[in-house]
């Protein structure tokens, strides 16, 4: 079992001018792969060098498989990480690569050993490039390298991170690919890191996303997507971002209403109002992700368009909605293409609507 378990894990540096990790807790199930997301200095790759034991936590626990091994000696943990650049020894060939870390960790036979590098090096399909040295590989073969080396240890955990952002676009997406099947044939346990949102929430059975060193939240993909826990996860998680407006609430008749001075009025159907734990006078931040942002027939939101962007399939819409909001945007099918300037009416429904608490950001729903 690779269960870990991360417990108040903190970590200071420039005796506590820089806290890099925030008293982090964090539950990692057997067998679950788990992404690791946030913005540059957010405290990722600080958080898995603590779990590789290449970085002493300032306080807090790390347990793996039901042992403390918060004070364990990285060569002395059951976990391998793969990193960005491969970090392959250039002298060596793919095999010796290989062989290396199984030589350091156990005492198996040479023939096992060769057995096990072989065997592995078919999986990931670098049998081809046994003899070869690292500088003669491409990008992506280099690290089907690094994964394989990784892999052939069976460690109990492997850490990665951001092992694809020096591959090109369409290598990245293949790799990706190659991981996850890798992920579920083998079963592996995984803290994979990366800033790439879209990345995370592809391959994340669960994602965590960090900011400032703090736990923002933690959950399923489509849960912090659907279920944003605050305005900074909203905006974050999810391409293009997610709109917000600051917004006064009135009552009229049954229902409230969210409005702004510069044209923003949407009233919540009074069955949903009921619901709702804000009242008249309160003031919000409402926020809308572009794809649930829809031309109405009828009543809704006056807007001008600013710019069309084509995206294939759909298109990108700024918006003028008034002055507090930048650039409102919307996702629109293809077929819908108003020109610039043209005023276009929108709408939501309730269910897509977010409210957030104007002062924390925390969400109200
Ligand atoms: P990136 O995506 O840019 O790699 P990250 O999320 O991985 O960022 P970390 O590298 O973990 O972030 O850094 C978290 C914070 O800790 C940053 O403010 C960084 O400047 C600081 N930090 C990291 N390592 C050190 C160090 N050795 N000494 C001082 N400060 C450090």
């Amino acid at each position: 079992m690779a269960r870990v378990t991360i417990d108040s894990l903190r970590k200071e540096y420039d005796v506590g001018r820089v806290v890099a990790v925030d008293d982090l807790d964090l539950e990692i199930e057997d067998g679950e792969f788990v992404t690791v997301v946030g913005p540059s200095g957010c405290g990722k790759t600080t958080t898995l060098r603590m779990l590789a034991g290449l970085e002493k936590p300032t306080s807090g626990t790390i347990e793996i498989g039901g042992k403390d091994v918060t004070d364990v000696h990285a060569k002395n943990r059951d976990v391998a990480m793969v990193f960005q650049n491969y970090a392959l020894y250039p002298h060596k060939t793919v095999y010796e690569n290989m062989a290396f870390g199984l030589r350091m960790s156990t005492d198996m036979s040479e023939q096992e050993r060769e057995e096990r590098v072989v065997e592995t090096a078919e999986m990931m399909d670098i049998d081809e490039l046994l003899e070869d040295k690292p500088d003669e590989l491409s990008g992506g073969q280099k690290q089907r390298v690094a994964l394989g080396r990784a892999i052939v240890r069976e460690p109990d955990v492997f850490l990665f991170d951001e092992p694809l952002s020096n591959l090109d676009a369409k290598l990245r997406t293949t790799m990706r690919a190659e991981i996850q099947r890798l992920q579920e044939e083998l079963d592996i346990t995984a803290v994979y890191v990366t800033h790439d949102q879209e990345e995370a929430m592809t391959m994340g059975d669960k994602i965590v996303i960090l900011k400032d060193g703090k736990l923002q939240q933690v959950g399923a993909p489509n849960t912090v997507y659907n279920e944003p826990a605050n305005r900074f996860v909203g905006g974050f998680i999810g391409s293009p971002s997610m709109n917000f407006v600051h917004v006064g609430v009135e009552e009229a008749g049954n229902q409230l209403v969210l409005h702004d001075d510069d044209g923003f009025r949407y009233p919540l159907s009074s069955e949903y109002s009921s619901q709702l734990p804000i009242e008249r006078g309160d003031s919000v931040i409402v926020g809308i992700r572009p794809e649930h942002v829809f031309p109405a027939d009828g009543d809704g939101i006056e807007t001008t368009v600013k710019v069309v962007e084509p995206v294939g399939s759909d298109n990108y819409l700024y918006l003028d909605l008034g002055s507090d909001v930048d650039d409102f945007m919307a996702r629109v099918p293809a077929d819908f293409k108003p020109e610039p300037d043209e005023r276009v009416t929108i709408t939501f429904e309730d269910k897509n609507v977010r409210l957030f608490d104007e002062e924390t950001g925390d969400s109200l729903l």
